[in-house]
């Protein structure tokens, strides 16, 4: 895939970009690890000031930044400018609570023989970071803030669609004040992901993208035996129960499938609804879908923006014809516009069957499939019949049912009453192909660090 920035509201090139070669990637990484003895040496207080920096340049070139995202991948100015400002939060919570999450854990020293023993957080060195155009800037900061707060140095692998936001990144940490070739751009495609993941100097490697990639990263890692950590895609429930406010169902409902243009691993894919309370919600929901504004992702109003390549919008238009054709019906949307840009209409799908490819594919786009379920057991059950595992939506106001909820649903969140969000302040990641280890919170810092065992005997 070519490396370029098009814009998915005309499909027209903005600008070209030319592969960096084998020096200039060895160079890269030599000084990724050269950088990383002297870094993570740094004091968590040196640190802390280099990140709180990153968060006021983000927060100064919001605009801008904002605007770069959505020429290249199309979210809306809005979305894209809280994408920007929720980045400057990540920053300032791990600037904030670095030194705590990575101090030292004292053990029961009488109990191991010992006069004092402990846990102590160490970096592990230069860590491969390959990361998605849907949140280009959110998704690499979800890594390059923990990481580069441990003490790691951190290649960026950005997705070949959004090089201008790679690039920024590759600037903002140095602007910051980190040591230059703290984090680093690689404008590289996918397949040279090998020759930089087989590196001896590259230690571990995160991926957030695709089932085929992490199946592909984590085959490399598995022979070069490197920790990894994968965020792959989802295909969330978002159950509704009849205590439910079913109005405030719809609307979260409608917002947590076609947030980012339905382009989200934690957008709210399938809505398993109880037959007692079907009807009202799907109407509901489905008038608040027909009212979204489809548009200009840089017009104030627009609430659904292009998808961001031209392949996306073939699957998902694929995926709908495919429901139809196997005797789903559209409730609204469901036919691609005609005219430039990459849209497709925010679109209802009930009545889908185990045959379709809606059942058991993510859908990548503002495309939400409708199924009617009996009672609670039969929603779990539908609920937990996907390869998927990232997050659970369940709306029910009967405590017992949340209880069963956050027990039973098969994910690595269950959001009750609500919608899977990410927050600095709570883990995220997923089970069975969603992937495996965690992100944000103390449990992201921690992932590419070595918790070593001290243990000091004697007088
Ligand atoms: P993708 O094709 O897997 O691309 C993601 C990144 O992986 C890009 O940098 C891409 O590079 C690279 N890549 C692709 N194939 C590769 C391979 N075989 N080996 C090494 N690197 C490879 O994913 P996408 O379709 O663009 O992104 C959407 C997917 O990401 C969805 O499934 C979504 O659910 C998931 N996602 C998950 C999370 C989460 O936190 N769990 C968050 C956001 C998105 P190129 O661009 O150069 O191909």
């Amino acid at each position: 895939m070519a490396i370029a920035s098009v814009n998915p509201a005309t499909g027209e090139t903005i600008e070209e970009f030319t592969e960096i070669g084998e020096p200039e990637i060895e160079a890269r990484i030599a000084r990724s690890d050269e950088v990383f003895r002297a870094h993570r040496r740094d004091s968590y207080d040196v640190r802390a000031k280099a990140m709180r920096r990153a968060a006021d340049l983000l927060d100064a070139e919001k605009g801008e930044v904002a605007a770069m995202m959505t020429a290249e991948m199309g979210k809306t100015l809005a979305a894209a400018g809280a994408e920007v400002a929720k980045c400057a939060r990540l920053c300032r919570f791990y600037a904030d609570r670095a030194a705590g999450f990575l101090a030292d854990e004292p053990a029961d020293a009488d109990a191991v023989g010992a006069r004092k023993a402990y846990v102590r957080y160490e970096p592990l060195g230069p860590v491969l970071a390959v990361m998605p155009w849907n949140f280009p800037l959110w998704q690499a900061m979800r890594f390059a803030a923990p990481a580069l707060m441990a003490g790691n140095t951190g290649l960026l692998k950005h997705a070949s669609n959004v090089p201008r936001t790679a690039l920024y990144l590759g600037d903002l940490f140095t602007r910051a004040g980190f040591p230059e070739g703290a984090f680093q751009t690689l404008l590289i495609g996918s397949k040279l992901v090998e020759r930089v993941l087989s590196d001896p100097r590259v230690v571990a490697a995160t991926l957030t993208g695709s089932e085929g990639a992490g199946r592909s990263i984590a085959a490399i890692a598995g022979r070069e035996l490197k920790k990894t950590v994968l965020e792959l895609g989802g295909s969330d429930p978002f159950l509704v129960l009849p205590s439910a406010d079913i109005e405030a169902a719809a609307k979260t409902a409608t917002t947590a499938r076609t947030q980012n243009n339905g382009q989200s691993c934690i957008a709210a894919k399938r809505f398993i609804v109880h037959t007692d309370v079907y009807d009202t919600f799907a109407a509901a929901f489905t008038a608040n879908m027909a009212a979204l504004q489809v548009g200009d992702p840089t017009a104030a109003g627009t609430d659904v923006g292009p998808l961001a390549q031209e392949q996306g919008v073939r699957d998902v238009t694929e995926q709908v014809d495919d429901a139809r054709a196997r005797g789903a019906r559209i409730l609204c949307g469901g036919e691609r516009p005609a005219g430039p840009g990459w849209y497709y209409p925010p679109t209802v799908v009930a009545e889908i069957t185990p045959d379709m490819r809606m059942y058991r594919e993510e859908v990548f786009g503002p495309v939400a499939g409708l199924y009617r379920v009996a009672d609670l057991d039969q929603a779990i059950a539908l609920a937990n019949a996907t390869p998927f595992g990232l997050g659970a939506n369940a709306w029910t106001d009967d405590e017992d049912e949340q209880r069963r909820c956050a027990a039973e649903l098969a994910a690595g969140a269950v959001f009750v009453n609500g919608m899977v969000t990410s927050h600095p302040e709570l883990p995220f990641g997923g089970i069975k192909t969603s992937g495996y280890g965690r992100e944000l919170a103390h449990s992201g810092i921690r992932e590419f660090c070595n918790a070593k065992t001290v243990w000091v005997g004697g007088g």
